[in-house]
């Protein structure tokens, strides 16, 4: 596999390298100076680029200090047991010890006890082979990734509605000619900045900006209205809202006749959500919920936009069900500038969750339990289609069965730092330690290769090519642009060199990114996310291809939905749900809803954002938010370090007292991974359907109060 060799694609006026942000789904142009591979360029937001326009965050900004940071690993590193210190081996080495457990573990319990745990952040290339080496290589069903505690309700919900989940059905353009834009649940100002202008433009196109969020976050303050919901309660309020849509005769009904399915039984269940019983549910008081609705009900375009706020419950799927109604009852989804829509967290969030790295899921958003689905993807993997393993464990439940009493005793992880980001940590971690075999990929040392057997250092996102899907579902190029450092390998090659050991090397013989694209294309034809029309010189020429695209000659797929759904008979799905309570609720011995989320300076599990001293300096640690009467009622100051407990733990935060959140909720950023960890506090609750984790709501107390020290 090639390493050494850059492609250099040059921009439009010459002087720069064009290629996309490694962090989150808005995957922002970037332009870095052509150093011809010997040093560290610098980096500006591409003009050119239609969907940030020269824009960045501080992130992107400042994610060159990757490139050449110290604590880069640059050797695979082994143990000969838990008790030891690393040591540096050869590649030969640590591969052979991976192989070599895999072997042992299958050979001795079953292809099912090898499990796999790859990441959004990886490259379409790389989700689609990771699958494809889980299947064929180990032949185990038990591959999920971190993605599932991101998109999974939400994509649960819009394949259900609309038979594809594609994060936007329309280009970014788009909001700006909205009227009427409501967010319910993301703070994007703060996650997703340069999106921003989307809104702004908006805004002086006179249209009207709604949040629901349970904070008076940075976006909530530049709305022009803020619905300050109380936690898990977003569902009764599309259900009371859909009431009063119904009470005010703003119903679409042609649409709902030409259109869709399933409405009566809605219309039966949203008939007790009025306004007053949704007021208590939620706090959120009539006036304003007649007031968005007159706005939605009564514009020419609307948007609704769900983030995490509404997705990471255990009713997640049900409430992006209950938004989803209101669109489909107003008319929205398929009519210009309108819709129901999720914003993607990911880098790769979107194709991530397409291409085979899901327990459930084969390449193409096609079903490993659906016959004809396992003949296409056997087909081209040259294998019988009754060779393929059936349907795995979901992430959280992966995670759970790791160890001998739970049956996956190896566990191969690529690109995800499980030890911070899963909910109830302190459970996961006890896992993690007590599986037999544990390997991890990655640039960085993090609290998850802390644990692990052996080490392998790989190639960060400007030192390779490859594909990623933003959030709109335009597939972009990843363009290399600096030269790896000597000692650090690909994840593509890694995934080949284990393949060889495993003796299934024949069916990974790709000699770079491209040639692993070629057969993904080939995988995705006629399936939902259909890529088989794209290549990297049309992803090029064009500045990314929305999927579907299945012909060459096919431009690409910017809006969905104007003609007709994705389900066979071309028609939306109504879904009647009920709001329920959380897997947990506060109570007399833990009073309080706690609820997570993100700061613009860290992402994810800030494996990445906590080594760049910038960001670090910027938001050096999580601060607990809470409201002046909490602060008053448990004699809390600016700044006091507070601990937290809920049923599954407790963490330590500085305070920060804010009248931007309600009284009865206390929030903090889940970046970190030490006494400061909020996933030490989370819930392991699951959706039914998504097996999404309740990140958003967990019962907890103050356990105690002191001074700084
Ligand atoms: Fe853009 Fe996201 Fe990168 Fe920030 S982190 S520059 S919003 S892609």
């Amino acid at each position: 596999m090639t390493t050494t060799t850059l492609p250099l694609v040059r921009s439009r006026d010459e002087l720069a390298i064009r290629t996309h942000c490694p962090y989150c789904a808005f995957q922002c142009g970037i332009r870095m100076a052509d150093t011809a591979g010997e040093s560290v360029p610098q980096i500006q937001g591409d003009p050119h680029f239609p969907v940030n326009n020269g824009q960045l965050c501080i992130k992107g900004w400042t994610s060159f200090a990757l490139l050449n940071h110290p604590r880069r690993l640059l050797h695979p590193l082994v143990r000969d047991s838990r008790a030891d210190e690393f040591r540096e081996a050869s590649w030969d080495e640590a591969l052979d010890r991976i192989a070599d457990a895999m072997s042992r573990t299958k050979t001795a319990h079953g292809a099912d006890a090898n499990g796999v745990f790859g990441s959004g952040a990886l490259t379409n290339e790389k989700a689609y082979l990771l699958g494809k080496f889980a299947r064929l290589a180990l032949g185990t069903a038990n591959i999920d990734y971190n993605g599932r505690w991101c998109m999974s309700s939400a994509a649960g919900g819009g394949n259900r509605a609309f038979g594809i989940d594609r994060g936007l059905p329309f280009p970014i353009e788009d909001i700006a000619r909205s009227e009427v834009v409501v967010l319910v649940g993301s703070n994007c100002a703060d996650t997703l900045p340069p999106i921003m202008q989307w809104f702004e433009k908006q805004k002086a196109n006179g249209g009207r900006l709604a949040v629901v969020d349970p904070r008076r976050t940075e976006t909530a303050r530049r709305a022009d209205l803020h619905l300050g919901v109380t936690p898990g309660s977003d569902l009764a309020l599309a259900n009371g809202l859909l009431y009063l849509a119904i009470e005010d005769g703003f119903l679409n009904r042609e649409y709902i006749a030409d259109r869709t399915n399933g409405f009566e039984a809605v219309r039966a269940t949203v008939l007790n959500y009025h306004p007053a019983a949704v007021e208590r549910i939620t706090g959120v008081g009539e006036p304003q919920m007649r007031q968005l609705l007159r706005w939605m009900g009564a514009a020419k375009s609307c948007l609704i936009l769900s983030g995490r706020g509404p997705e990471q419950h255990s009713k997640g799927v049900d409430t992006v069900h209950a938004w989803i109604n209101l669109a489909l009852a107003l008319g929205l989804p398929g009519k210009p500038n309108s819709g129901w829509a999720t914003l993607t967290g990911q880098g790769n969030g979107q194709g991530g969750r397409e291409h085979g790295q899901k327990a459930d899921q084969l390449p193409g958003y096609r079903s490993i339990e659906n016959p004809e689905h396992r003949e296409a993807i056997a087909n081209v993997w040259g294998v019988p289609a009754e060779s393929l393993p059936r349907k795995g464990k979901s992430a959280c439940e992966l995670l759970d069965s790791l160890g001998p009493t739970g049956g996956i005793r190896t566990l191969f992880v690529m690109g995800s730092n499980i030890a911070v980001a899963s909910p109830d940590k302190t459970r996961v971690l006890n896992r993690l330690k007590s599986t037999e075999f544990l390997a991890v990929c990655d640039a960085f040392a993090n609290e998850t290769t802390a644990l692990a057997d052996v080490v392998l250092p790989v190639f960060q996102w400007a030192e390779e090519s490859g594909t990623m899907t933003n959030f709109e579902g335009r597939v972009l190029h990843r363009r290399p642009t600096v030269r790896p450092p000597r000692g650090v390998r690909g994840d593509l090659e890694i995934l080949r060199e284990l393949a060889e050991r495993l003796d299934h090397g024949h069916q990974f013989q790709f000699e770079s990114a491209e040639d692993v694209f070629a057969e993904f294309r080939r995988a995705t034809a006629g399936s939902t996310a259909d890529y088989s029309g794209i290549s990297y010189a049309k992803i090029d020429a064009q500045d990314g291809v929305f999927w579907p695209c299945p012909y060459d000659d096919h431009p690409g797929t910017p809006r969905l939905f104007a003609e007709r759904f994705h389900h066979a008979d071309g028609r939306a799905k109504f879904f009647a749900v009920e709001h329920r309570p959380g897997g947990e609720h506060p109570d007399d011995a833990y009073p309080y809803f706690f609820t997570t989320g993100r700061y613009k300076e860290h992402y994810n599990s800030g494996a990445q954002t906590r080594l760049v001293s910038k960001l670090v300096h910027e938001r050096p640690r999580p601060m607990l938010q809470l409201h002046p009467t909490v602060a008053e009622r448990h004699a809390i100051f600016t700044d006091s370090l507070v601990t937290l407990e809920s049923r599954r733990g407790r963490a330590e935060f500085h305070a920060e007292i804010t009248p931007d959140i309600r009284p009865d909720t206390l929030f903090a950023a889940f970046h970190w991974g030490g006494s400061d960890s909020a996933n030490t506090l989370t819930n392991m609750a699951l959706d039914p359907i998504s097996r999404m984790p309740e990140y958003k709501l967990a019962a907890v107390r103050i356990a105690s109060v002191r001074p700084t020290e």
